[in-house]
C-alpha cells in the first residue's frame, strides 16, 4: 500500500514537471498554475474526478458546465465505441452522415418552435460566431444592410474567438482586446442584487434602457443576442420573471432578431431542455453546445429559422451560400454521443430529476445564506452561483487583490470539490446526473471552505 502511494506521488511529480514545462492552460494565471499545486485528472467516474495521485474530487464545475450524466458513462462510452467500428469522421463540405442528419432532426424536436435548421460547429464559440454571421447576412441578402450592427448584454460572456468577444461585456477577461474587436451596442443586463430597489424594478429599467437603445438605433441593428434566463459567466445572474419575454416582444416590434445564446443553458441545465422555454420564447437563431454530446465531445449547433435559411439559398451565381465550415463540423463521433446522450434524457427522466434537484439544491443552500460573507445565493435549475461579498449590510465587495473567490475554491478542492470562481462568485454546476447525497455532501464542503476562508 504504501508502495503503491509512493508510485502515484513520483508519477504526479512527473507529470507536474511536464504540465509546467510543455502546456499553457486556458483562462489561467501560469504564474499561479506554478504556486498551486494542479488536479492533474486521470479518470472519472460519476460526479468524481479521480487524479493521477489517486486522489477523488467531486466535479462541482461538470468539467466547464457541461457534464450531464456524469463520467464514464456507460451508454456513452458504447455508443461512441460502436460509431467509431464505422468511421471517426467525413465531412459535411458538400456531403453528410447519418448521425449528423438523425442529430439534426432531433435538436429540431426539441429546440423551441420555429428553428427548423441546423449548422454545425465545435464550440460555442463558433456556435455564435455562426450566428452573428448568419443575422449580419440576412438583413443583408434581404435587401436591408444598413441593419448591420449587434446589440448585447453588460458582463454577457459568449465565447473567446473575435466575434464572441465582441459581443462580450466582462471588462476582465475582454477590455485587453478592444481595438481588436467590431463596435457593438451594450445594454444592461438586470441585476437585482446590485440595483437600489425592487427586482420588478431593476427589470423595468434594463428594459426601459433596451427600448430607448431600439427606439434610437433599431434601424441599425441586425440582433441582439444574450444569454436566456441567466447570465453565466457575467456572475450566475437569474433574469426577474417576465424580462426575457419582453425582450422577445421588443425584438419583435423593432424588427431586430433574437439570438439566444444557450451554450450554457441548454441541455437541461436550468430544468427545461432549453432556457427560453421557461417563458415560451422563440428566438430566430439559437446556439448550443456544451452538454449537446453530454459533455463527451465537442460538437456545437447554430439553430435558425426558415426565414433566415431561405434568405442564403438559390442558384450558385446568386453568391447567396454561407461561407463558413471548420474541418471537423458533423464529426461522427460527437453526433453518436449527442444522440446517445438525447436518449438518455428521455431514459432517465432526467428534465424532471433536474428540476428535483434544483430544489434541493436551493434548499442545501439554506444554510449558506446565512453566512456572515454570502451576499446572494442564485440559482435556476443546476446553474448556480454563491456571490461573497465585505460587508452583508452595504452588500460592498472584497477588494479583488485579496482573491477571496480564489482562495474559497483553492480550499474547496482541499476539502475534495472542484469548482471555479467568478471573482468572488463561486460558480456551482455539477453533471446533471448527480444524487441529493452528494449534491448535499457538496455543498457542505463548499459551506465549510466559505468559512475558512471568510471567517478568518
Ligand atoms: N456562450 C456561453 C453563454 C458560454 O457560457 C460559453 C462558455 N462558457 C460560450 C458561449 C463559449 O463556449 P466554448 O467554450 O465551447 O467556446
Amino acid at each position: 500500500m504504501e508502495k503503491e502511494t509512493v508510485s502515484k506521488a513520483s508519477v504526479y511529480e512527473e507529470w507536474l514537471e511536464k504540465n509546467r514545462r510543455y502546456l499553457w492552460n486556458p483562462f489561467t494565471q501560469m504564474k499561479d498554475y506554478f504556486v498551486h499545486e494542479p488536479v492533474i485528472v486521470e479518470r472519472g467516474d460519476g460526479v468524481t474526478l479521480t487524479d493521477v495521485k489517486g486522489r477523488t474530487y467531486y466535479d462541482g464545475n461538470a468539467s466547464v458546465w457541461l457534464n450531464v450524466h456524469g463520467h464514464n458513462r456507460r451508454e456513452l462510452n458504447e455508443a461512441i465505441i460502436r460509431q467509431l467500428d464505422r468511421i471517426a469522421h467525413s465531412t459535411l463540405l458538400g456531403m453528410a452522415n447519418v448521425p449528423a442528419i438523425r442529430l439534426a432532426e432531433r435538436l429540431v424536436e426539441i429546440t423551441p418552435p420555429g428553428l427548423n435548421k441546423v449548422f454545425y460547429s465545435d464550440s460555442g464559440a463558433e456556435a455564435v460566431e455562426v450566428a452573428i454571421k448568419m443575422a449580419f447576412l440576412y438583413w443583408k441578402r434581404i435587401g436591408r444592410p444598413k441593419k448591420r450592427m449587434f446589440l448585447s448584454m453588460k458582463s454577457a460572456y459568449h465565447g473567446d474567438t473575435v466575434g464572441a468577444v465582441s459581443v462580450g461585456g466582462i471588462d476582465r477577461f475582454h477590455a485587453a482586446y478592444d481595438a481588436l474587436l467590431f463596435p457593438t451596442e451594450k445594454v444592461g443586463y438586470p441585476y437585482p442584487y446590485r440595483y437600489p430597489g425592487s427586482p420588478e424594478a431593476c427589470a423595468q429599467a434594463s428594459l426601459e434602457e433596451l427600448r430607448q437603445k431600439l427606439e434610437e438605433k433599431g434601424e441599425q441593428i441586425a440582433g441582439l443576442i444574450l444569454e436566456p434566463m441567466i447570465q453565466g459567466a457575467g456572475g450566475m445572474v437569474v433574469m426577474p420573471p417576465g424580462f426575457l419575454k419582453e425582450v422577445e416582444r421588443l425584438c419583435r416590434e423593432y424588427e431586430v432578431l433574437l439570438l439566444a445564446d444557450e451554450v450554457a443553458t441548454g441541455f437541461g441545465r436550468t430544468g427545461e431542455m432549453f432556457a427560453c422555454d421557461h417563458e415560451q420564447v422563440q428566438p430566430d437563431l439559437l446556439t448550443a453546445a456544451k452538454g449537446i454530446t453530454g459533455g463527451y465531445l465537442p460538437v456545437a449547433a447554430t439553430l435558425a429559422t426558415d426565414a433566415i435559411y431561405e434568405a442564403f439559398y438559390g442558384d450558385y451565381e446568386e453568391m447567396k451560400t454561407f461561407f463558413h465550415g471548420h474541418s471537423y463540423t458533423g464529426n461522427q463521433l460527437g453526433c453518436a454521443a449527442a444522440l446517445a446522450n438525447l436518449d438518455l434524457f428521455e431514459r432517465d427522466g432526467l428534465i424532471q430529476r433536474i428540476r428535483e434537484s434544483g430544489e434541493a439544491l436551493d434548499r442545501a443552500f439554506e444554510p449558506l445564506r446565512c453566512l456572515e460573507h454570502v451576499g446572494e445565493v442564485r440559482s435556476l435549475g443546476l446553474m448556480a452561483g454563491v456571490e461573497l461579498v465585505r460587508n452583508r449590510e452595504t452588500r460592498e465587495a472584497y477588494p479583488a487583490e485579496e482573491r477571496v473567490g480564489f482562495r474559497v475554491c483553492q480550499r474547496a478542492k482541499e476539502r475534495g470539490l472542484i469548482t471555479r470562481p467568478l471573482g468572488d462568485v463561486i460558480t456551482f454546476l455539477p453533471p446533471l446526473c448527480v444524487g441529493k447525497q452528494e449534491l448535499s455532501e457538496m455543498v457542505q464542503i463548499l459551506h465549510s471552505a466559505i468559512r475558512d476562508v471568510t471567517e478568518k
